[in-house]
């Protein structure tokens, strides 16, 4: 595979839960040492880029968090090329910190957007009544991402997808997707990197957004069989990965 760079998704490539994925800091230390430029890009919207640098650093996988990019900081980019930054955000932990640090507010007295993240037990029926009436009322619709579930260290559970969808359903307004497949997201990344799409791979655990966006932006697309991986989703999948790996301690062997 010849490849300059590497777009490395985190939730269920480096790590599932609280557990680091064997082999995953040899891998990243394997590029390092071959001169292999490296973003990581990850949907994960329940934390904000500072949490998942400590969580990885704690893992032993010292990564900057200007190399992490998440969906908030597309979205960011977004609200300030359109001039307008007063939103209502729908999201969990502490993923706010991200919009806070870019000087952003979280206005519900004037709302040009609605920003829904992967929410976990915050989305209830209120939450979603309030971002709907923002919605009627004129907001845009901004999904930091629409995967339709991700692994949990109790099995898979629904992601910003389904709720996205509801939301769209119920205004009959399209979200504007952030997150992994958007190509402007993988763009961003790229641009940071100063490559070009078919000087790429982006390896993840997701057929559909890290696959299957990849390679639709051009981009080579590697899958691992760890995290929300299932082999049954793999064969009915229309998408059809340009490798397929254990896990990420076998990137190497084919490189
Ligand atoms: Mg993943």
């Amino acid at each position: 595979m010849k490849v300059k760079g590497l777009l490395i998704d985190i939730d269920g490539v480096l790590y599932v839960g609280d557990q680091p994925i064997q082999g995953g800091r040899e891998a990243i230390e394997y590029l390092t040492e071959n001169k292999y430029q490296f973003r990581f890009i990850s949907n994960t919207t329940r934390k904000c880029r500072k949490t998942i640098s400590g969580q990885l650093s704690a893992m032993g996988l010292d990564i900057p968090e200007e190399s992490i990019f998440t969906p908030p900081r597309a979205a960011i980019a977004y609200m300030k090329s359109t001039g307008r930054d007063h939103f209502h955000l729908l999201t969990t932990g502490d993923v706010d910190q991200d919009f806070i640090d870019a000087g952003v507010r979280d206005d519900s007295e004037k709302t040009d957007f609605v920003i829904v993240g992967d929410a976990g037990e915050a989305l209830t029926y209120r939450s979603l009544n309030t971002a709907f009436r923002l919605l009627i009322e004129g907001a845009e619709l901004i999904a930091l991402e629409k995967d339709r579930y991700w692994m949990t260290r109790n099995g898979l559970s629904l992601s910003a997808g389904p709720f996205v969808s509801a939301l769209e359903f119920a205004t009959g307004k399209q979200a504007i997707v952030m997150g992994k497949p958007s190509k402007s997201f993988f763009n961003l990344a790229l641009r940071d990197m100063d490559l070009q799409p078919g000087e790429v791979a982006m390896i993840g655990d997701d057929i559909f957004t890290d696959v299957g966006g990849a390679q639709a932006a051009g981009i080579t697309g590697i899958l691992v069989r760890t995290g929300k991986f299932r082999e049954d989703i793999l064969q009915d999948s229309k998408v059809r990965p340009d490798a397929i790996i254990d896990s990420i301690a076998r990137l190497q062997e084919i490189l």
